[in-house]
């Protein structure tokens, strides 16, 4: 699919909760977010269909996120539902890892392909009070897991924030022993903190990277994520990555769609623009009807994220990230 600017869209992020066994402070307010009406989510089987029709038009790559994910019960058949899609060749997800260890080998099996863990500290403290319910041992235990089910690459998010979580040498260590991909997120305003003078711009991080000792540019891992290069420490299994969404952003190359818990269709991470795809699946899927709202999407999405805009119409952790 292209855009209206003639962008290709080949990859969609699916939220399929909005529910979170954490409650990390740069993505979700401490009550939650205002829960949505059980039959108000999309069913495994409306996902499965929708994303039938997505792929036929030229969906291959598909996330699944949250809220956390593994929450949904029942994820592992969701996956399983979906490698079976015609079309879709990568299947990834976006967990906090925390629920991972005893699910980890069956969605393998299933047929989930990549995964990426939202790991804000390697300092157990910094970890609790990040986010605010989390264990630091149970993430870790999520991240073995995932290296022991075979999933490759392995993808570390660490959102950072000035003067709470921005020392970045704990994971430059940690990439000397195990073979993820760090990845530092500069932190983006849509979150509950709201103030910027959290965000580390990615200049910064890149400059605290070259001080901690010497890196050599790394070999890009699969996926389509934003990381523009990677770089390891010689001869280190892990290598490390900067995303710059605040600072240097990437709308001229932006290839994606999210689709939210609810089945709205959100065309910028950063806008509130959003198409309700329910009616064309509920009573009953309309496959004409969801291949006009995805042509309606390429014609909708913004050229780029509004200008100092601050109505995002939803909480980063209702969004998916
Ligand atoms: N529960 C899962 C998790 O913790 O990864 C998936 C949902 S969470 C919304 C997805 C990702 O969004 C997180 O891993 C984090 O990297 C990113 N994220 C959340 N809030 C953010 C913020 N304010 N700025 C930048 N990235 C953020």
């Amino acid at each position: 699919m292209q855009d209206n600017i003639g962008r290709s869209i080949d990859y969609i992020r699916v939220s399929v909760t909005d529910r979170c066994n954490l409650r990390c402070r740069y993505c979700m307010p401490e009550e939650g977010v205002p829960l949505l009406r059980h039959e108000d989510i999309l069913r495994f089987e409306e996902v499965a269909a929708f994303l039938r029709v997505a792929a036929a038009q030229g969906i291959v790559h598909v996330r699944l996120t949250g809220g956390e994910p593994l929450h949904r019960p029942g994820i592992v058949d969701l996956v399983g539902m979906l490698t079976e899609i015609p079309g879709l060749k990568d299947l990834s997800m976006t967990t906090n890892g925390t629920l991972l260890p005893p699910l980890a080998a069956d969605l393998r099996r299933a047929g989930l392909q990549r995964i990426n863990i939202g790991l804000p500290s390697l300092d157990p403290a910094t970890y609790a009070a990040l986010t605010r319910f989390g264990s630091l041992d149970q993430a870790l235990a999520g991240v073995q897991s995932a290296l022991e089910a075979g999933f490759d690459p392995v993808k570390l998010n660490v959102v950072v924030l000035r003067g709470i979580n921005d020392s970045l040498a704990p994971y430059v260590e940690l990439t000397k022993r195990w073979p993820v991909a760090v990845r530092f997120i500069e932190y983006m305003s849509i979150g509950p903190l709201g103030e910027d003078h959290f965000l580390v711009p990615a200049a910064e991080m890149r400059a605290m990277l070259e001080e901690l000792g010497p890196l050599e540019p790394a070999e890009k891992p699969a996926g389509n994520g934003p990381a523009r290069s990677y770089w390891r420490v010689p001869g280190a299994p892990g290598s490390l990555a900067v995303i710059a969404p605040t600072t240097e952003h990437f709308c001229p190359e932006c290839n994606r769609l999210r689709l939210v818990a609810d089945g709205h269709l959100r065309l910028c991470l950063f806008g509130a623009e959003e198409i309700d795809i329910r009616p064309a699946l509920r009573p009953a899927v309309d496959e004409e009807a969801l291949r006009g709202l995805l042509a309606r999407a390429m014609q909708e999405k913004p050229v780029c994220m509004p200008d100092g805009a601050r109505d995002y119409g939803r909480a980063m952790g209702s969004i998916g990230g």
